[in-house]
């Protein structure tokens, strides 16, 4: 019986996880729940889980859920703040942990949970754009065991040999290539992109996720975000990934050997496939989803990205080819210029603008960012440099 701690249950990948973990009792308890803001959404999913430890951010909201489940009987103990996601992260109760808040928040809880020698199953791929290196050191000094959820990754993690660790590079490998759907806008115009709404983006052809996630597809930062990813898994240069279009979204990626094999993971476009991959691993589990009708797709198409409609994937694939503390500023940047454009104070061209601007601007803590504190001061000074510049030019 494994116990499993889910930070960002009450999100996209947290309830995916929980559907998966649920169809095998036998196999998973729920031992603790994390969630930012939303309580009802957390007291809902400890009433149906019955965890023994939740988290929320607000001491307040700890307090009130406290109160309601105790009223109703539950004996989960609820924490307050983002040292408790960390030491929840950190406690050997929980020997399985899936990172799956959103954004740079889950840096801490993550490193957290990878320092006490976990296995962690990462969906949240921020701090792997942060703090690759970082994380990926601190698995292999504490025998933390990695696995990717992002499903791109995972594709790659099932096409890589049996007994492959992540933070190796791996065996005979010349090519990864991440493939991408192309996002709600992949056949807009420039004119018509200028004029896209949150709404608009949020709304993916094929995946259904958080917003912020929705954003970045639909910018193709999100590809350029898992080429950064990709590069932290599986110890290779940027230039041995490529990126292709594949709207169908059923090809998750593919890995090219040298001796000109490469290697697919294909299934239906849902989370929980690699999430029961990874729950399960090395073993297999029903995972809920049901396989492909490959005659009654009929095909499958492949496309270059376009990248000056979508500017994000150059930013990001320079971003990785300078390395230092680039991927971290422009993740910092990213996670300003979605929320802006989320919140209709800029224009969703702006989003790359802000983006390479900030990554003009020189940082003054040098090229450093293999300690936690430097990847911090990073982070913070890029987006105060993200927020000057929204002062300036954001157009809201
Ligand atoms: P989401 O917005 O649906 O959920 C985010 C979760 O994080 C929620 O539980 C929320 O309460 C929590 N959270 C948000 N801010 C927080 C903070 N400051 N402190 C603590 N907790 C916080 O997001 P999602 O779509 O589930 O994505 C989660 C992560 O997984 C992201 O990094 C995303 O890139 C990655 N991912 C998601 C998908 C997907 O299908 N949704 C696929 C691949 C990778
Ligand atoms: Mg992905």
């Amino acid at each position: 019986m494994r116990q499993l701690l889910v930070l960002g249950a009450t999100g996209s990948v947290g309830r995916n996880t929980l559907d998966v973990a649920a169809r095998h009792p036998q196999d998973f308890t729920v031992w603790g729940l994390t969630a930012h803001q939303d309580e009802a959404g957390l007291a809902e999913l400890c009433r149906r889980h019955r965890p023994r430890h939740a988290a929320i951010g607000e001491p307040a909201a700890a307090r009130r859920l406290q109160e309601t489940l105790r009223s109703e009987g539950l004996r989960t103990e609820v924490h307050a703040g983002a040292e408790a996601l960390a030491a929840l992260a950190a406690d050997p109760e929980a020997g399985l942990v899936m990172s799956a808040i959103v954004g740079a928040a889950g840096l801490l809880p993550t490193l957290a949970a990878v320092c006490a020698g976990k296995t962690v199953l990462i969906a949240n791929k921020e701090p792997l754009v942060m703090a690759g290196e970082l994380l990926m050191q601190a698995a292999r000094d504490n025998g933390a065991v990695i696995l990717p959820i992002d499903s791109e990754h995972n594709a790659i993690f099932q096409c890589l040999p049996a007994g492959y660790v992540c933070g190796q590079r791996p065996e005979g490998v010349q090519r990864l290539i991440l493939t991408a759907s192309g996002g709600p806008f992949r056949e807009h115009s420039r004119e018509q992109l200028a004029a896209v709404t949150p709404e608009q983006a949020v709304r993916h052809p094929n995946w259904s996720m958080g917003r912020k996630i929705s954003v970045d597809s639909a910018t193709l930062m999100n590809k350029g975000l898992e080429l950064i990813e990709a590069c932290a898994l599986y110890a290779l240069p940027e230039s041995a990934v490529e990126v292709v279009v594949h709207p169908e979204s059923l090809i998750h990626s593919l890995v090219e050997y040298r001796d000109g094999s490469l290697l697919a993971q294909l299934g239906q476009p849902d989370m929980r496939i690699p999430i029961a991959h990874a729950l399960a691993w090395p073993e297999r589990r029903s995972s809920g989803v049901g396989g492909l009708d490959l005659a009654r797709i009929g095909q499958m198409r492949f496309l270059a990205p376009d990248l000056d409609r979508f500017p994000s994937l150059a930013l990001a694939r320079a971003a990785a080819r300078a390395g230092g503390d680039a991927p971290n500023r422009l993740n910092a940047a990213n996670e300003v210029a979605v929320e802006a454009f989320l919140a209709g104070r800029m224009a969703f061209l702006q989003i790359p603008r802000l983006i390479e601007a900030v990554l003009a601007q020189p940082s003054s803590l040098g090229s450093g960012g293999r300690d936690l504190g430097t990847v911090l001061a990073v982070d913070a000074e890029a987006r105060r440099a993200a927020a000057d510049w929204l002062e300036q030019y954001g157009d809201a």
